[in-house]
C-alpha cells in the first residue's frame, strides 16, 4: 500500500498513559524519530488515562510543536485496556500500532512491523518479548502462568509472550471496533479474530522512569477478564465437585451403616464438622464463580461504554504552548 503524503494518514500509533509524567519526555525523544524515519504519515493518539499528575499538561505543551500528535483525554481512569480501546477507535490510520509509554517496547519496532505488514499482506503484526529478563521474578512467573492458562483456554493461537505492542491493520481495527465485548482483552481477542498474523521478536527493556502502573489488584482484574471472557470452564467446576462429593458421600453412608450395624456407635462430631466445612467451602466458592459471571451478564446488559473522551485534540483548532487544556 503506496501512502499518499497529506491526504491520508497511513501510521497511528496508540500510547495509554497513566501517570507517565516521569518517562513523557523520554517517550517523545525516542518515538518522534523512530516515527518519522518509516518515512509515511502518522499520527500519534496519546490516550491520557485520567492522570493526576502533569501528564496532562506536558502532552499540551507538546501539541504546540508536534502537527502529528492528538492528544485523547478519557474523564476518569479507566484502565489500560478501556483506554487502549479509546486510542483505537479514535485512530485514523491504515495501519495502528499499540504501544506502552514506558519504552519497555522499543518504538523503533514499529517500522518492522509496519514493513513485514505491508510486505506479508498481514493484517497483524505481534511484537514477541525474545526474553523478560529484564522483569521481576515475580512478574515472570505470573505472566508465565497467565499465558499457560490463556492458551488452554483459548487455544494455541495466542501467541504466549505477546502483551499489547502489535500493529492492526484498518480491517483487523473495525473488526474489534465492531465487537459487542464489554471488558475487552485485546491480547486475546486479537488472535482469536483470526486474521493473518505475523511476529516481531524485540527484548523487553526496563521501564524508563515512574513506576508500574499495573499492581497486583490490576493484574488479578486481567487475568479473571481473560478467563471468563472467553470460558465457560470454571462454572463447571462446580458440577465436577458436585460428582465428587456424591460419590464421597456414597462412601461415607457406606461407612457409615457399617459402624451403626456393628455397633461401634462413635462420636462422629470431627467428621461431621470437617464434612461441614469442606462442603460449606466448596458451596461458597461455586456461588462466587456463579456470581462473577451473573456480574459480568449484568455489565453487559447495562451496555455502558467503557470510558468517556473528555477532550480531543483533533475536535479543536490547535492550541498554542500556554493555552490552557479543557
Ligand atoms: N496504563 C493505563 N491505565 C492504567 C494503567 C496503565 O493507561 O490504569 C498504561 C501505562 O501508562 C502504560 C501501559 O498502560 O503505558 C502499561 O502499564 P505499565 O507499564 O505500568 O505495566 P507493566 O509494564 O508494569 O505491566
Ligand atoms: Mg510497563
Amino acid at each position: 500500500m503506496a501512502p499518499s503524503p497529506g491526504s491520508r494518514t497511513e501510521l497511528s500509533v496508540v500510547i495509554p498513559m497513566y501517570n507517565e509524567e516521569e518517562v513523557l519526555p523520554a517517550l517523545v525523544a525516542r518515538l518522534r524519530p523512530a516515527l518519522a524515519a518509516t518515512g509515511v504519515p502518522y499520527e500519534v493518539v496519546a490516550v491520557n488515562d485520567g492522570s493526576t499528575d502533569r501528564t496532562s499538561a506536558l502532552l499540551h505543551e507538546l501539541l504546540a510543536d508536534w502537527r502529528e500528535l492528538r492528544v485523547v483525554e478519557l474523564r476518569r481512569n479507566s484502565g489500560h485496556q478501556a483506554a487502549l480501546t479509546a486510542g483505537l477507535h479514535s485512530a485514523v490510520g491504515a495501519y495502528v500500532a499499540s504501544i506502552d509509554a514506558d519504552l519497555q517496547d522499543p518504538p523503533e519496532k514499529i517500522a518492522e512491523m509496519l514493513e513485514l505488514a505491508e510486505r506479508d499482506k498481514l493484517d497483524i503484526v505481534y511484537g514477541v518479548r525474545a526474553d523478560r529478563s529484564t522483569d521481576t521474578g515475580f512478574k515472570r512467573r505470573t505472566a508465565g502462568l497467565y499465558y499457560w492458562l490463556i492458551r488452554r483456554m483459548v487455544g494455541e493461537r495466542v501467541p504466549s509472550q505477546a502483551g499489547d505492542f502489535r500493529l492492526l491493520s484498518r480491517e483487523a481495527v473495525e473488526a474489534l471496533k465492531a465487537l459487542p465485548d464489554q471488558q475487552q482483552v485485546y491480547r486475546l481477542l486479537v488472535p482469536w479474530l483470526g486474521f493473518p498474523s505475523g511476529q516481531v521478536a524485540y527484548h523487553r527493556d526496563e521501564r524508563v522512569a515512574g513506576r508500574t502502573k499495573y499492581p497486583l489488584s490490576k493484574m488479578i482484574r486481567l487475568a479473571v477478564d481473560s478467563i471468563t471472557n472467553f470460558s465457560a470452564a470454571p462454572l463447571r467446576i462446580a458440577t465436577w465437585l458436585g460428582v465428587a462429593s456424591f460419590f464421597g458421600c456414597f462412601a461415607m453412608v457406606a461407612a457409615t451403616l457399617t459402624i451403626y450395624v456393628t455397633g461401634h456407635t462413635v462420636p462422629g462430631w470431627t467428621s461431621l464438622f470437617v464434612a461441614m466445612l469442606f462442603l460449606g467451602g466448596i458451596q461458597l466458592i461455586c456461588v462466587g464463580l456463579l456470581g462473577e459471571y451473573i456480574g459480568r451478564i449484568y455489565t453487559a446488559v447495562q451496555r455502558r461504554p467503557t470510558y468517556f473522551i473528555g477532550y480531543d485534540s483533533s475536535q479543536e483548532s490547535r492550541p498554542t504552548a500556554d493555552a490552557a487544556p479543557e
